[in-house]
């Protein structure tokens, strides 16, 4: 199996796991006549668009800055950057993510130091991460998986315990919140993708870097544009790194949409909730008393066979036979990728995430799925169950 770049599209007659098409139908007159005017305007790159979108986002998050770039990818690579972190050091994360959480680790000539998840969040497993860190240990970066944010206030102690810093990829989880604050203004630095499925996404590539540090801010600045703060003159070896003019001008639209969405994601997981719930042999994702979650995806568990895929496999198929499309996020966990044999793990050293990778399946979740798709999902579900 292998999927295209738009594997988030209907299939005829399917429910889909994602559809953007309906997104745009309500939305489309509003970004076009943006696109426009920033097409008339001729100012492609940079410009009042990447600005005032860049001060919109900051003010909606409650912090001081936000930088806009090409990618979340990059957004996690100025941030380590900007850090100073480089070859010999360590940075902590999860391997149960999607990749380019750790591969920015690598990107930087740092090593990723893996710690195991809580099967309930699908997050950093808090009590693991205090005997992971080293003498060489520079960062977390803890991910609010599938817009479930982390335990904040038990990632700043152990961090600030040890003098470390904190990077959150809050890919999948912008608008979310940890006791009353949104994710990404509570670490040193947060980082944010605006890829076409998170929560805000533009129409390409987009990301963002926020944080309330004027030091950091002018770094991140100066690596996003060729190591350069002035002009033909560069002290670093940097990258080139955007946020389009006409992905900020669409974003800044959506950004009003944005609240909107997300409640309706609440909604959803509050019917899917109650739905799947009293069905034994699934597992409904777990919010706390203290997050407020945004649903970038809604990962239920199939806890029938916890050492193989084979019946996590067998049900997505039925499911899809029965025009029901879901994901598998994530089928392999990162340390026993071949990318990282190099790193040494091997399977069994982190055995929830393991376990998870056989479990899981992410059922349809986007703000425009209506009641009556999300009963055809759980119906169906019920009958491939047995
Ligand atoms: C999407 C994603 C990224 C990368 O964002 P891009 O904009 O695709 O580069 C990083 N981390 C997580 C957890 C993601 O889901």
């Amino acid at each position: 199996m292998y999927l295209n770049d738009n594997f988030w599209c209907e299939q005829v007659n399917h429910i889909p796991p994602l559809d953007l098409k309906r997104q745009y139908k309500i939305i489309g007159e509003q970004v076009s006549a943006a696109v426009q005017e920033v097409l008339t305007s001729g100012y492609y790159i940079g410009g009042s668009s990447v600005k005032s979108f860049e001060q919109q986002f900051a003010a909606y998050l409650g912090v001081s800055e936000c930088i806009g770039c090409n990618s979340g990818t990059d957004a996690l690579y100025l941030a380590l950057r900007a850090l100073d972190i480089g070859p010999g050091d360590e940075v902590i994360t999860t391997p149960f993510t999607f990749i380019a959480t750790a591969e920015v680790i690598t990107a930087v000539g740092a090593q990723p130091v893996f710690v195991d998840i809580d099967a309930a969040t699908f997050n950093l497993d808090i009590t693991k991460i205090a005997v992971a860190i080293t003498d060489k240990t520079k960062a977390i970066i803890p991910v609010h998986l599938f817009g479930q944010p982390m335990d904040m206030d038990a990632i700043m102690s152990v961090a600030q315990a040890h003098g470390i810093a904190v990077i959150e990829d809050c890919a999948q989880a912008t608008g979310a919140q940890w006791r009353g604050k949104k994710v990404g203004s509570i670490g040193h630095i947060g980082c944010f993708s605006f890829f076409p499925t998170k929560n805000l996404g533009a129409c390409g590539d987009g990301g963002a870097v926020v944080t309330n540090d004027d030091n950091l801010t002018a770094s991140i600045r100066m690596l996003k544009e060729h190591g350069s703060s002035q002009r033909y003159y560069h002290e670093a070896t940097g990258i080139n790194s955007r946020l389009d003019a006409i992905q900020a001008a669409i974003l800044a639209i959506k950004l009003s949409y944005l609240e909107q969405w997300n409640n309706a994601r609440r909604q959803l997981a509050a019917n899917y909730h109650q739905m799947l719930q009293p069905l034994s042999g699934v597992v409904v994702p777990q919010e706390t008393a203290s997050t407020h979650a945004v649903w970038n995806q809604y990962t239920i568990r199939l806890t029938k066979d916890s050492t193989s895929s084979k019946y996590r496999d067998q049900v997505r198929q039925q499911l899809q036979e029965k025009g029901v499309n879901s994901m598998i996020y994530y089928p392999i966990p990162l340390h026993l990728q071949p990318v990282y044999k190099t790193l040494g793990y091997q399977t069994g050293h982190f055995p929830v995430t393991e376990q998870v990778c056989n479990q899981v399946l992410s059922i349809p979740m986007f703000p425009e799925l209506s009641f009556e798709e999300q009963q055809q999902v759980v119906y169906s579900l019920k009958d491939c169950l047995g």
